[in-house]
């Protein structure tokens, strides 16, 4: 039995939290994965009602449970998910892009994974005034940086891609910071002498994910650069709305979809609930590895070919080309679960 803490966030996330819960659900009655599912508040909601975005019950909750599945959450987004990382020491941030089939993506054959270093860089937030300017501190250490270069290269081994790793950096202006960055990358890669290490200014990375995105196969980055990447990246294979993530530390992990609460379209019933169905699809997969679990391996391979299974019949939400609501695209996700 897994215990699962789900967040369920701002905007639209109540209405992808019901979507996922219905999913999780079926997961536990028809694929035999058992789950304890407690939801929690975090977020604008959180503030307003308790004061706190990120109150202590919820932290303790999230503190006991296996993993944590976190809807998006608003205004207040920084004071929660920045915070949580931190705290958790949530120290990759994965976030894959994929084209499938009958997706409007730049190119079929991309299948690339973003992975992100999550706890320092400029979103550390130590910021200050200082006589007419605002000063950020941007920290990279040799720490985080070795452990995130060597999460990438045991990616690029476990994937069945181009085993390639790309270090992403702008070390030709920041030449403390992501000189740092780069020198590490470089040193862990002569422990990796079977994947291939390339090295790319950002800028070069944000031109090449549009040129020639079928390129890539493991890029590893510091925090904000990786955030602006992987937005790019979803939209090159068809949208935010089919965008998971996974933010993964030594002992815990969380899983969220990589978009924002998109305010304008929330209480109105057409989100696209893959982006938080394939993160829920992720952390079966986590958990199957950490704990050796074979039932949840095939439930995350299950659940993947649901949703594309779903995209493959033409059923779409309004952000990828279709009409259906929400709840009518989950409930076809569920008629597919059903039939596995
Ligand atoms: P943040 O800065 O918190 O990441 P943002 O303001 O950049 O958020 P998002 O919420 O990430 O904006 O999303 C940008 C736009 O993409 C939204 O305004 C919405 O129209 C669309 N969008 C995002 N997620 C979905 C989804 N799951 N389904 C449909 N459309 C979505």
């Amino acid at each position: 039995m897994y215990k699962i803490s789900l967040i369920t966030g701002d905007g639209i996330g109540p209405e992808l939290s019901e979507s996922a819960l219905q999913i999780l659900n079926a997961v536990h009655d028809r694929l035999d994965v058992k789950f304890q599912i407690e939801s929690i508040m975090a977020g604008d909601a959180a503030l307003a009602k308790y004061g706190n975005a990120l109150p202590k019950s919820t932290i303790d909750v999230i503190r006991k449970s296996d993993a944590c599945m976190k809807a998006p959450v608003g205004e207040s987004a920084a004071d929660v998910i920045v915070a949580l990382r931190r705290m958790l020491n949530l120290y990759a941030n994965i976030r894959p892009a994929k084209s499938y089939p009958y997706m409007h993506a730049l190119k079929d054959d991309i299948d690339l994974v973003i992975v992100r270093e999550n706890t320092e860089d400029l979103y550390t937030g130590q910021e200050f005034e200082l006589s007419g300017a605002a000063v950020a501190f941007r920290i990279i250490s040799e720490n985080a940086s070795k452990k995130i270069a060597k999460y990438a290269f045991e990616t690029a081994i476990q994937r069945n891609g181009k085993k390639t790793v790309t270090c992403v950096h702008k070390s030709n202006v920041m030449r403390k910071t992501d000189g740092l960055f780069s020198r590490v990358c470089s040193q862990i890669a002569k422990d990796y002498p079977q994947i291939k290490f390339e090295q790319m200014y950002v800028d070069a990375c944000a031109m090449n994910l549009i040129r020639k995105p079928e390129s890539f196969d493991v890029i590893v980055t510091t925090n904000l650069f990786g955030d602006i990447l992987s937005d790019e990246a979803a939209e090159v294979v068809g949208g935010l709305g089919m965008a998971p993530a996974a933010n993964i530390g030594d002992d815990f992990a969380l899983f969220e979809p990589v978009h924002g609460a998109a305010f304008d379209i929330a209480g109105k019933g057409i989100a696209n609930p893959s982006s938080f169905i394939l993160s829920a699809k992720m952390m079966l997969d986590w958990l199957g590895k950490k704990h050796n679990d074979k039932k949840c391996m095939y439930a995350a391979d299950k659940l993947e070919s649901a949703v594309y299974g779903v995209v493959k019949k033409g059923v779409k939400t309004q952000d990828i080309g279709g009409n259906k609501s929400t709840m009518e695209f989950t409930k076809e996700i569920l008629s597919l679960l059903t039939y596995i």
